[in-house]
């Protein structure tokens, strides 16, 4: 037997608001589906990014809702984007890039140190077990948390504090990923590797750095130079003293 319930009104006009929510949500999805297809066709794939758990995560996490709405329509572009609080998320490609140098299995614990809004995080997410990011602003912590329950993302942990020093209650990760341009390599990160552990750093001074790949196997450290980047400083203990 069915019952009907019947809705007050203030009920009805509030699921009447979640349902039209939804229905311009799932609009908007659309909308930017064609964009983001394009994105990793004609920025990530054409540069030579050919690891398929990585293309794969870039076909589903949706870019455009980690800008504010105003910048939606550029959020497929080939370049950065202001997030507020003078911080920026990255040019789709570098942050393809970083991953792919990563080198990720699905059991992998990584640690991101610069949860900015949020897109690496979920990004790494879509590829590992489990994510660790850490961020520094709380405002930004706190709109990267809340969109990372909205969409679901349980296996994200989030941290309000100074990433410089790492996570060390929950080290020693796969894999660390520095999202923030550090004056030099951290030693202390380097520490919270596994052996076999990889970490990717940009290192330089406050205008340009050299994006540095460091795998750790048997307490030997190997490093690699991937090139130019560039990147807000990365600020705190370990790294650029507040001004
Ligand atoms: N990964 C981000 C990029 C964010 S920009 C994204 O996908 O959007 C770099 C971020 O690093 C900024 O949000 C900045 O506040 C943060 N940051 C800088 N120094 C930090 C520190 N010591 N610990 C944690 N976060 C830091």
């Amino acid at each position: 037997m069915t019952k009907t319930i019947w809705l007050d009104r203030k009920t009805t006009l509030i699921m009447r608001k979640r349902l039209a929510e939804n229905a311009a949500m799932k609009n908007a999805s659309k909308k930017y589906e064609g964009k983001r297809e394009e994105m990793v066709r004609s920025q990530i794939e054409a540069r030579g990014i050919r690891e398929p758990g990585v293309l794969s995560a870039f076909r589903q996490v949706p870019r455009h809702l980690f800008v504010s709405e105003a910048l939606r329509d550029q959020a497929y572009g080939d370049y950065p984007l202001p997030i507020g609080e003078q911080q920026t998320i990255s040019q789709p490609y570098i942050v393809a890039e970083m991953t792919q140098a990563l080198e990720l299995g699905q059991d992998d614990r990584v640690l991101e140190i610069g949860t900015g809004s949020g897109y690496q995080a979920a990004i790494l997410a879509q590829i590992v077990y489990r994510v660790y990011t850490v961020e520094r602003r709380r405002s930004l912590y706190m709109q990267a948390r809340t969109l990372f329950d909205k969409l679901h993302y349980h296996n994200i942990v989030t941290k309000y504090a100074d990433g410089t020093k790492g996570w060390q209650a929950e080290s020693p990760f796969d894999a660390i990923i520095v999202t923030a341009g550090a004056p030099e390599i951290p030693e202390v990160l380097i520490n919270q590797l596994v052996e076999g552990g990889r970490l990717v750093v940009p290192v330089g001074n406050q205008h340009t750095q050299e994006l540095i790949k460091i795998y750790r196997e048997k307490g030997n450290i190997q490093q690699t130079n991937l090139g130019g980047c560039r990147f807000v400083k990365l600020v705190g203990e370990h790294g650029w003293k507040e001004q």
